[in-house]
């Protein structure tokens, strides 16, 4: 078999490491990235970089594309009057794991077909630490034909894919699940401060929750209290794992998706204003389960 070519936009936390599992998969990977930083660390890891955007694109069987925002992936391929999406060969799929809003996946979509190009959503679960370990969940929009051709791409970088439907689902997978984990990360937290300041130890209460009704992922998995697991970030002075700063970004995904599909998020609403808070006391960087050290003093 042939060795295929992605040309691999957005070298970042995520892009990194996922671009480097595709290499010792056998792929030949082209980086590119704006940034001169995030284009060394890439050469430093031995991965080839391109000198600009076109040249990474020339002979790709894929393009796939891991940045920061809505904005950056319509900069990307709309750009410029959509002259990267020009040299994109006709036969190469397009597949961008960027968290975008589902309104710019559809739109970003609609551009590569008026090109006559193929491209999905692709959205991913899973961390810094799903991307080094290449266990990340990819969530899918686009035809099923694509999704198919998409997998033996994905495979090295993820463990489980899903068809989500048509262009855009992918992204409303993402954004539906990440508003539900911030809205039981801050509910595990609400119940796990209340039981404390009743003067209940937060290690039973949870062995209890945890097998009771109110059992989910932020109370099992990824404990909001320090101390009631090893090796959560809650243990960790709440570093690592994945930061307020995004999930505060998600969360306004949400809000847009509700005001454009006239939704009522009233949960959603608070969880956004809430990690808005915490953005604005300084702990951005912090793993959002650090929403437990707002509702109470922890010790
Ligand atoms: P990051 O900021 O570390 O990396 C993004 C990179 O894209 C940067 O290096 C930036 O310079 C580059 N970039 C911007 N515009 C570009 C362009 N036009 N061409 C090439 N490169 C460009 O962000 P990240 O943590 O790697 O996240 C990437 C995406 O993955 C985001 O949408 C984020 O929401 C999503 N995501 C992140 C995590 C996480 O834990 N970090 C988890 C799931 C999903």
């Amino acid at each position: 078999m042939s060795t295929k070519t992605v040309a691999f936009f957005g070298l970042g936390n995520m892009g990194r490491p996922m671009a480097l599992n595709l290499s010792k998969a056998g792929f030949r990977v082209v980086g590119y990235d704006v940034s001169a930083a995030c284009l060394d660390a890439a050469k430093a890891l031995g991965l080839e970089v391109a000198k600009n955007p076109l040249v990474a694109v020339e002979s790709a069987d894929f393009v796939f594309s891991m940045l920061p925002a809505s904005q950056h992936v319509l900069d990307l391929y709309g750009g410029q009057n959509q002259e990267l999406l020009k040299g994109i060969p006709k036969q190469a799929l397009i597949v961008d794991s960027s968290t975008i809003s589902p309104q710019a996946a559809k739109e970003v979509s609609m551009m590569a077909e008026s090109q006559g190009k193929a491209m999905i959503d692709a959205p991913v679960s899973g961390g810094t630490g799903g991307a080094q370990a290449g266990t990340l969940t990819f969530m899918v929009g686009g035809t099923p034909q694509d999704f198919e051709r998409s997998k033996a791409l994905l495979a090295p970088m993820g463990k489980n894919f899903f068809y989500a439907g048509a262009s855009g689902s992918g992204q409303i997978a993402k954004v539906c699940n990440n508003m539900l984990l911030a809205i039981h990360m801050i509910g595990t937290a609400e119940a796990l401060a209340l039981g404390k300041n009743l003067g209940m130890d937060p290690k039973v209460l949870s062995e209890i929750m945890s097998k009771s009704s109110g059992r989910n992922w932020s109370l099992e998995v990824y404990n909001p209290y320090p101390g009631v697991q090893a090796g959560v970030p809650a243990s960790k002075n709440y570093e690592g794992g994945f930061m307020v700063d995004l999930m505060t970004k998600d969360l306004g995904l949400a809000i847009e998706a509700g005001l454009q599909s006239q939704t009522s998020l009233p949960l959603g609403s608070v969880a956004r204003s809430l990690y808005q808070t915490l953005r604005s006391a300084g702990l951005g960087k912090k793993d959002f389960s650090v929403v437990q050290t707002f509702l109470n003093s922890v010790s």
